[in-house]
């Protein structure tokens, strides 16, 4: 959006806000800006005052959003690597194993896909699905 102060013929100046400049344009050669006071269609374009609502910042916020989200996740990680045991692509066959002989609940991590993780749930075994970062993706 771009705000630009008018003036018309009778020295009238007000402002009004528009898409883009080419809209503006557009706008003025149709004759669809009119005076607010004398609906003249006799109108200009004075000061232009682009509006630029702190674009970086937000920029700069969401970036720091996305590491914070990553630091969590990385924590996570650790805990999860701490405390439970590691059982790769067995992940599935693990969960059910334990699930299944009411082994005391041991805490695991590993890989699914999704339809492992489907078939898992309908049986009724709970399963959490956290984002994981590789050493490699920085
Ligand atoms: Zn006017």
């Amino acid at each position: 959006m771009i705000k630009y102060n008018l003036t018309c013929e009778c020295k009238c100046t007000f402002d009004s806000w528009f898409a883009n400049s080419q809209e503006f344009e557009r706008l003025r050669r149709n004759n669809l800006i009119t005076c607010i006071e004398c609906s003249s269609n006799k109108i200009k374009k004075s000061i232009m005052a682009p509006s630029v609502s702190n674009l970086k910042k937000a920029s700069n916020d969401d970036s720091k959003f996305k590491k914070n989200i990553k630091k969590k996740v990385l924590e996570y990680q650790k805990f999860i690597k701490q405390n439970c045991k590691y059982v790769g692509e067995n992940f599935a066959q693990e969960a059910r194993s334990i699930h299944y002989n009411n082994k005391k609940s041991e805490g695991i991590y590993g890989k699914a896909t999704a339809e492992e993780i489907n078939e898992l749930h309908e049986e009724g075994i709970e399963t959490t699905t956290v984002p994981w970062y590789h050493k490699s993706e920085n």
